[in-house]
């Protein structure tokens, strides 16, 4: 289970992208790490991955970066959907530029990624894609309509990937975190402690764990372990499914 293969990883600068890049560059695979931060390219370089800088709200560079990755190895054989933001308000007061601008990033790019790599995977008889979703994905919070109904549609997009690749040899599941140590959740306490009035620990206990049995945030590497295993050969008749990694979030 050791076969070398090239990867395409979006959102990679920091947090869980930048944990799977490293993952897989340790594992021996060729990685294209996409991100529209030009911070992307050191964290990628020290990883051993190749960066490509783009926004991935623009259709144009989401194909750019499947060329690119096409141009650079030869293929792509997996493909993890990570690049994702946050906007936290009320539906009432959520800006529609917004919801746009989340829809487009975290559900078109997506599928526009699949797009473009498909072909690559099907003439290998061999693809692997990892969409790193959320446990906003299966349930919903106050104040984040556009990233929950992206999450909830690429568990869509991942069920429907997931069985036009059965009979090619590529698979398609998706990662479902509850509270992930990285910057857009250290960002976010500043945001919920508005929405909710509360100080910053409190939004750390009362929100993000509140409905977590195992009380502390999850680290970037525990999601990175089990795209490895998702991406693997061992994984071959895994499809179509959502893994929470929710400290028991779900579990009430
Ligand atoms: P992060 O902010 O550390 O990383 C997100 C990356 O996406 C950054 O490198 C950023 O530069 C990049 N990015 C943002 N907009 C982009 C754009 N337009 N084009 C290209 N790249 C862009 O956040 P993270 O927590 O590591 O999030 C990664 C993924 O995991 C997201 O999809 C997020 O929704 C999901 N997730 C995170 C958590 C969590 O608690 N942190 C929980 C569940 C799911």
């Amino acid at each position: 289970d050791n076969t070398p293969r090239i990867a395409v990883v979006t959102g990679t600068s920091s947090g869980i992208g930048a944990a799977v890049v490293k993952g897989l560059c340790a594992q021996g695979h060729q990685v294209l790490a996409v991100d529209f931060n030009a911070k992307g390219k050191e964290v990628a370089e020290a990883a051993g991955a190749a960066f490509y800088q783009a926004d991935l709200s623009d259709a144009e560079s989401c194909r750019g970066a499947i060329d690119e990755a096409v141009k650079r190895f030869g293929g792509v054989d997996i493909l993890i959907n990570n690049a994702g933001i946050q906007h936290v308000e009320s539906i009432e007061a959520f800006p529609e530029a917004k919801w746009r601008q989340i829809i487009d990033l975290m559900l078109t790019a997506p599928f526009l990624l699949t797009q473009a790599a498909w072909p690559h995977m099907r003439k290998r008889g061999w693809g692997r894609i990892v969409n790193i979703a959320s446990i906003h994905a299966q349930v919903a919070s106050p104040g984040k309509a556009a990233y929950i109904s992206a999450k909830h549609g690429l568990i869509g997009l991942t069920k429907t990937a997931a069985l036009e690749g059965g009979e090619q040899g590529i698979t398609a599941n998706a990662i479902c975190p509850a509270y992930v140590k990285t910057p857009l959740v250290e960002n976010q306490i500043a945001d919920q402690a508005k929405l909710n009035h509360m100080d910053e620990q409190e939004v750390i206990e009362k929100v993000m764990l509140k409905n977590a049995a195992i009380k502390r945030l999850i680290d970037p590497e525990e999601v990175a372990v089990l795209v490895a295993y998702l991406i693997s050969d061992a994984a071959g008749a895994v499809t179509g499914s959502s893994f929470n990694i929710d400290l028991g979030w779900t579990a009430h």
